[in-house]
């Protein structure tokens, strides 16, 4: 998610896009006359009113909320029949049970055990191909 951090005389907040875009519209138009100087660029903005104030709107990318745990994997038999994996990389219906190594995406770096979220899993192109183990669905 986009947002845009907020600097105003060395306090830093995060604002909404809206927000950020709605203060640089403000002062390129009925702000005009409040305003000293401007830059505008590529997600970029700086403000330095007339009034002493000094904002300056980078925009950045908020940490993604990680509502939903990344612990779906699959093993080295039925790598496509997906287990919610603890962090030691066994199985919650079964400790038995291990997640397998696989590649890195992209094929570079070393091989390990990328868990996701069910939701990528889903979300993803090769969605049919896999299914989730029931027992730790509901664990
Ligand atoms: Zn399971």
């Amino acid at each position: 998610m986009k947002v845009y951090q907020r600097t105003e005389n060395g306090t830093v907040t995060e604002v909404s896009v809206r927000e950020a875009l709605a203060e640089v519209n403000t002062a390129m138009m009925e702000g005009k006359r409040y305003v000293r100087e401007m830059f505008s660029g590529r997600g970029q903005h700086s403000i330095e009113y007339k009034d002493g104030r000094s904002v300056r709107l980078v925009e950045v990318y908020a940490p993604r909320e990680e509502s939903e745990p990344r612990e779906w994997h699959g093993t080295h038999s039925t790598f496509h029949h997906l287990h919610r994996m603890d962090e030691t990389n066994r199985a919650r219906c079964n400790r038995r049970i291990r997640a397998n190594l696989v590649p890195p995406s992209g094929g570079r770096g070393p091989w390990g055990v990328f868990k996701r979220t069910r939701s990528e899993i889903e979300n993803g192109e090769s969605a049919r191909l896999y299914t989730f183990c029931p027992k730790c669905a509901t664990k």
